[in-house]
């Protein structure tokens, strides 16, 4: 009865379009099939006339859909209405967590020698002999088979992805994973897996998707290792300049281990994982088509400028070494500035905390130089399951214990934010609905599981708890007291903690005087502020606000004149340098802003 209902039930589907500027491609693909996977119904996506599995990474990239495309998902059969829900949140957090990646500014340059130009991965100057990158192939005995090697690689990845959960970069493996599996399962042999990568590969060859063929040579290369194909490689000892075609993403871990001073890459784009993942490794290096270098020959490489000089003057050597020490001296002094505190030229201290997520992105804070934790978004630190109380308790507990001053936010799902395990309604306008504290309506008992993890968590530690997106003064006293009806529930004593609110949702800016009796402190969020005082969706693909508009700065000032506790603010303006010396010359003492803006918004508010 229940199959029968099931199998003729009604297709679902939902319009969903691309808002990333780089499109939808390979790593939120394969998060989105990994969760489409994980239910029974059939999920498809049309576009342009081609419907294709959304269960599988590589007929869903197939769609090669950019920034503006608009794709039907289709979802018919068992819970179709729950894949439904969970596919379009995560779709929409994927794209609006897809960070840009933007060509970087070259500077100016004048060398004697002769110089090749090309494309900035990641900056910095080299000086070395250049290496040519070469490998060889010893074939081994192997006891595998190929569905053994092939499980083995998917397994293998799975972990990586896991080991690495914390790390930004994580979702290669992902991708990778999701890509061998939807390669491999069609495959019986290594021949058949080998022909199905060329295949693809000839496919990618000159589209926008080019740079993933070496994700694709990186998983046969993986395969094959299980069949006993070890591939050696050998470095100098000395510094070099490695000069190859290109990479595969899993060679750059090795390369980490060697005196690599830069890396040269014919074939590649500042997209590919390869790419990424020199730039998280921070290794100098360009995209050139150059020629090959005589082993031994020095050449400079500026990835400030973009340019590999070949057959150096003395003069251009001399100047080279200047840079690069200078910029060592640079980063050193910065280094250790950002210990230091960020005393404007007036002599006012301002404190600069750190918006963070989850215990890796705190240490990361505290290596910075942050001075607390402004922001703790509680609603990434558990991404996949439902943690346990004990789980959440242990999570908050270690990050407490890295600061003293530390503000954690209930959590703040909906909108363009999901949790898979929690389940909202659909909703027309979902950043108006049911997001933030508005949560605890419907789902009191996650909020309460989550206020007495963190109560557990603090211990005698005055931390302060802060609510997102309040919008009235009963909202606040509500949410106020079922924190405090949750800590006589657990006969735990909660009076040295604080409890404040985010400023994000227009309405309190008119209701400050009497939130001024109630709240112990206010942080401003400008993200959320700004989409709804100029009514522009956070992730609207065509529109966008002015971040520096005066009305925003109005609504600051009036926050600072009106409010008798403390402000901090924890937005994106945060960090930007043209806010800064408005944000100091209206009265506001604490920024919160990302780790990887520390020092240098220290070094903004220096020069006020
Ligand atoms: C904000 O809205 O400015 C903010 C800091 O919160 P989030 O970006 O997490 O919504
Ligand atoms: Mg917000």
């Amino acid at each position: 009865m229940f199959l029968f209902k099931n199998l003729f039930s009604k297709p679902l589907s939902v319009q969903l379009t691309v808002t990333s500027n780089n499109g939808f491609h390979l790593r939120p693909v394969a998060q989105f099939a990994s969760l489409a996977k994980s239910f029974s119904c059939q999920i498809t996506a049309t576009f342009n006339n081609k419907s294709v599995d959304s269960k599988s990474v590589n007929t869903l990239l197939s769609l090669s859909l950019e920034k503006g495309d608009t794709f039907t998902l289709v979802v018919q059969g068992r819970k179709a209405d729950e894949a439904l829900e969970a596919l379009q949140r995560l779709f929409i957090t994927l794209m609006q967590n897809d960070k840009e990646i933007k060509q970087i500014d070259k500077t100016t340059y004048s060398y004697e020698g002769s110089v090749i130009e090309g494309e900035i991965i990641s900056e910095g100057i080299a000086i070395a002999p250049a290496y040519t990158y070469h490998t060889t192939e010893v074939q081994h005995q192997s006891e595998m088979d190929f569905n053994a090697a092939l499980s083995k690689s998917i397994e293998e990845l799975e972990t990586l992805y896991h080991d690495k959960e914390k790390d930004e970069n994580a979702s290669i493996y992902l991708a990778q994973k999701e890509l061998l599996i939807s390669l491999g399962t069609h495959c019986h042999t290594l021949s058949e897996l080998e022909e199905k990568v060329e295949e693809e590969s000839r496919n990618l060859a000159g589209t926008k998707l080019d740079a993933k063929i070496s994700d694709y040579q990186d998983i046969l290369q993986r395969v094959k290792k299980h069949l006993g194909l070890e591939i050696q490689v050998s470095f100098p000892d000395k510094p070099f300049i490695l000069l190859c075609k290109d990479l595969l993403p899993s060679e750059i871990d090795q390369l980490q281990q060697t005196n690599v001073g830069g890396v040269i890459l014919k074939e590649t784009s500042i997209h590919s994982h390869t790419a990424i993942l020199l730039r998280a490794a921070g290794i100098c290096s360009l995209i050139a088509d150059t020629q090959d270098y005589a082993e031994g020959e020095s050449v400079i490489l500026d990835a400030q400028a973009g340019v590999i000089v070949q057959a150096p003057s003395a003069h251009d050597l001399q100047k080279a070494r200047e840079q690069l020490e200078q910029a060592n001296v640079q980063k050193a002094l910065s280094a250790t500035k950002r210990f230091e505190a960020a005393i404007t030229q007036k002599g006012r201290p301002i404190k600069v905390f750190a918006n963070v997520a989850d215990l890796s992105t705190a240490k990361a804070a505290k290596e910075e130089g942050a001075e607390g934790i402004g922001l703790l978004r509680s609603e990434f630190l558990f991404k996949e399951v439902k943690p346990s109380l004990e789980t959440q308790q242990k999570a908050y507990k270690e990050i407490f214990e890295l600061f003293v001053d530390i503000t954690v936010r209930t959590l703040d799902v909906g909108g363009d934010k999901a949790l898979p395990y929690i389940h909202l309604p659909a909703e027309n306008n979902p950043f108006l609905g049911v997001r933030g504290v508005r949560l605890f309506r419907i789902h009191p008992e996650i909020l309460e599981e989550q206020l007495h993890a963190i109560f557990l968590a603090a211990g005698d530690k005055p931390i302060k708890i802060m609510f997102p997106m309040i919008s009235s003064v009963e909202e606040f006293m509500q949410t106020k007291s079922f924190a405090q009806h949750v800590a006589r529930k657990y006969q735990l004593d909660i009076s040295h903690l604080q409890f404040g609110m985010m400023i994000e949702v227009p309405s309190v800016l008119f209701l400050l005087e009497s939130l001024n009796d109630v709240v112990d402190f206010y942080s401003i969020g400008t993200n959320d502020l700004t989409q709804y005082l100029f009514a522009i969706e956070r992730t609207h693909p065509l529109l966008k606000a002015d971040e520096l508009s005066p009305a925003l700065f109005s609504a600051i000032e009036l926050i600072l004149d009106t409010a008798t506790k403390p402000v901090s603010i924890c937005g994106e303006l945060a960090a930007n340098k043209h806010a800064i010396p408005k944000l100091l010359n209206l009265g506001m003492e604490t920024l919160s802003v990302s780790p990887k803006s520390i020092a240098q918004t220290k070094e903004e508010i220096r020069d006020v």
